[in-house]
């Protein structure tokens, strides 16, 4: 893409057409930058982002991680997750939405590899651009997803399920959901599997609705769910292993990259403010330009410990990955990019002052303040941490660097 065929957007964005033969860079840079110029009235309505959503699928990225043989691109995991990184740059609910869709795909390729409804969704998913939600969280279980409350229940060949799912985000928009259940009546909270569901398989009946700080384009209402299906559409493994495999690890990577888009998004703004605000008084910065350096370190610590996240994932077999040191390196990933994701939203928004605090403006720091917000309690960090104590009591303290 040339200098020319790019312009601002307030963010890190540039705008070509891009058909679904063009490489995925140019196809995600391209979406990207439709969400951006959508990304206010998401916000302000509080409304799924349709325009970006026409066009992730205009350019076929909604199954580019499905292996070539099902269909898609076979796309490695640090190229979804840097999709994730441009569409959260360029409006965080689309980000967001994107990478709970691609987690969910992230389970199905790897635990439903072999069975053919599974298989055959894969297809599906690539040929017409279906969208999978995510439902864990039922009744007042909040983000404890390693237990279920609603059982599947079998007859025959026939499996029902009816599930207060709290939360579902795009629940009404999207073409299927993918489940946490009690494997049977008699089974324990902890005995799951994971379960897919498509639109003519269920009904949605609303609880409750989606009026939030940031994060408003998910539309992450709560749903009484019922489910009518067949035992083939549970997904053959275990959900204890998908979750430690696939679910847990994929999620926070994922989650991470567009909180490090918002991020960056913010990043941005204070720099263009930064440099206008410089041409404008004979080179002399404003009081908060300190914080730009702070926010711009932190985006950089950020996005290593991402990558160095995917790599650590990437390299993991089986044995590595259900290891109590992976395990929380990946749940502590989720911890700390939310943390620092707010931390530098907040750093931005102090280097632009009053411009940052306006909701208007190009250098607004307002909304990817409010939507970083969400990051930390989306499955309360405090939660998470509180599970890793016991097992960090067990590490000893290095005492050397290179231990
Ligand atoms: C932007 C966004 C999108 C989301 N999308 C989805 C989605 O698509 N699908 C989905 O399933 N979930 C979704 N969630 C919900 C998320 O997965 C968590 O369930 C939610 O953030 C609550 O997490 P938490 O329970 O750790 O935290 P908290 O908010 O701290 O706890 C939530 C509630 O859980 C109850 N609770 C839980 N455990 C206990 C306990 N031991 N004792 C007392 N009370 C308890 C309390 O009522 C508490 O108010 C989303 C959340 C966000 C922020």
């Amino acid at each position: 893409m040339t200098a020319a065929q790019s312009r601002k957007v307030n963010e890190i964005h540039v705008v070509a057409p891009a058909a679904p033969g063009d490489g995925l860079d140019m196809r995600k840079r391209a979406a990207a930058a439709v969400a951006a110029d959508h990304a206010d009235a998401v916000d302000r309505d509080g409304r799924f982002p349709f325009e970006a959503f026409e066009a992730i699928r205009a350019r076929a990225l909604m199954g580019v991680m499905v292996p070539k043989d099902l269909g898609g691109e076979g796309a490695s995991l640090r190229e979804v997750a840097d999709i994730c990184y441009a569409l959260g740059s360029a409006c965080a609910s689309t980000g967001m939405i994107y990478a709970m869709h691609q987690t969910k795909l992230a389970c199905v390729i790897r635990h439903g590899r072999n069975a053919p409804w599974h298989e055959n969704l894969l297809r599906q998913i690539c040929d017409r651009q279906l969208l999978m939600a995510s439902s864990t969280t039922e009744g007042q279980g909040g983000g404890n997803i390693r237990s279920s409350v609603a059982a599947v229940e079998r007859l025959g060949s026939t499996i029902s399920l009816d599930r207060a799912a709290t939360v579902i985000s795009y629940g009404e928009q999207a073409d299927g959901v993918v489940t946490t259940a009690r494997r049977a009546a008699d089974a324990l909270n902890s005995d799951q599997v994971l379960v897919v569901f498509l639109k003519e398989n269920y009904s949605l009946e609303p609880i409750v609705g989606w009026n939030t700080l940031g994060m408003r384009g998910t539309c992450s209402a709560g749903f009484k769910l019922k489910a009518r299906g067949e035992a083939e559409q549970i997904l053959p493994e275990p959900y204890e292993k998908i979750h430690v495999q696939t679910m847990m690890p994929t999620a926070h990577i994922f989650w991470s990259s567009v909180w490090a888009g918002v991020a960056a998004s913010a990043v941005e703004r204070a720099r263009l403010f930064l440099r206008n605000a410089a041409r404008h008084s004979a080179g002399q910065l404003p009081p908060g330009a300190a914080h730009y350096t702070s926010a711009a370190m932190n985006l950089k610590t950020l996005r290593a410990l991402i990558s160095a996240s995917i790599q650590r994932f990437e390299g993991a077999d089986e044995a590595t990955a259900a290891s109590i040191p992976f395990q929380t390196s990946m749940n502590m990933l989720k911890v700390e990019a939310s943390e620092k994701a707010v931390s530098i939203a907040h750093s931005a928004l102090r280097a632009c002052g009053l411009a940052g605090y306006r909701n208007d403006g190009d250098y607004s720091i307002s909304r990817a303040l409010r939507d970083a917000l969400s990051s930390p309690i989306m499955i309360n960090n405090d939660r998470i941490l509180g599970n890793l104590t016991s097992s960090a009591l067990l590490d000893e303290t290095p005492l050397s660097l290179t231990d």
